[in-house]
């Protein structure tokens, strides 16, 4: 899950809690470690570039759009995401209009970015729930909340988890977060960065508490495009990686 770049303008722990990744010194970048973490950022963002992006470059200004096409986004890659987005919102503009059809017919539409039944009943649900707490089909009163009460309530809509709560808050809201997909995990595994067998949760918790606010989106947009063009599942490519000195895993074979 990620907000591609492409589309502008047109993501509970178990009962068992895992050890916390090493302590970090945040935000501060005293320490070597924190020193590290952001050394690694700055050649990924020489790398790919991501963090010159205008804030809500990736946004269309209204949160709910953004929530959406991440919940559409899970389980999906984005070409997909995006026909189903596009598919929806070409047909019913107004979200009202959206949340007056069937889970059924939302189905229908939404069908290229897969779990059709499941995103529609969620969606639906959402919409409802947006409705009842604003009185109209916007998350823009979000936007003078704090953070901390954003994310409470974005976590607390149906079907939302820690991943797309970030999204919505980094892309949608200009708002520290970091969400943690599956290249941001394994990347951040293999840098050294938290423990093997971390989950996706705790990276998220780790790279809030470390990375400074401006470089979310950036940092975040970069390891993703990492992780899919050099640091790859199957055979990541060290040879050419920039920062093959820096990785705890260098010359892995793959996952
Ligand atoms: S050195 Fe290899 S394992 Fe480490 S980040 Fe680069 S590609 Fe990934």
């Amino acid at each position: 899950m990620s907000r591609a770049k492409g589309k502008t303008k047109s993501q509970p722990a178990g009962t068992t809690r895992e050890p916390a990744p090493r302590p970090l010194q945040t935000n501060t970048g005293s320490t070597d470690e924190a020193k590290r973490i952001l050394a690694v950022l700055d050649e990924l963002d020489t790398a790919y570039g991501n963090d010159g992006m205008p804030p809500g470059a990736l946004s269309t200004g209204e949160p709910l759009d953004g929530l959406i096409l991440t919940l559409l986004s899970q389980n999906t890659n984005d070409r997909n995401r995006d026909m189903a987005y596009d598919a929806l919102r070409g047909r019913y503009p107004a979200w009202e209009d959206v949340a007056a059809l069937t889970p059924a017919e939302i189905a229908a539409l939404i069908r290229p970015a897969g779990l059709g039944d499941t995103k529609s009943v969620r969606m639906k649900a959402i919409l409802e729930q947006i409705r009842s707490d604003f009185g109209g089909y916007s998350l823009s009163p979000l936007k003078d909340l704090a953070p901390d009460d954003v994310r409470r309530y974005l976590s607390n809509l149906p079907g939302i988890g820690p991943k797309t709560v970030a999204c919505v808050m980094v892309f949608d809201l200009d708002m520290p977060a970091f969400p943690v997909d599956t290249h941001v995990a394994r990347v951040s595994r293999r840098l050294g960065w938290v423990a093997e067998r971390t989950s996706p949760e705790r990276i998220q918790e780790f790279l809030e508490s470390s990375v400074p606010p401006e470089r979310c989106a950036g940092g975040h947009l970069n390891m993703i495009e990492h992780g899919r063009s050099v640091c790859g599942a199957r055979r990541p490519k060290c040879g050419s990686c920039v920062v093959e000195g820096m990785c705890e895993r260098v010359g892995v074979s793959g996952d």
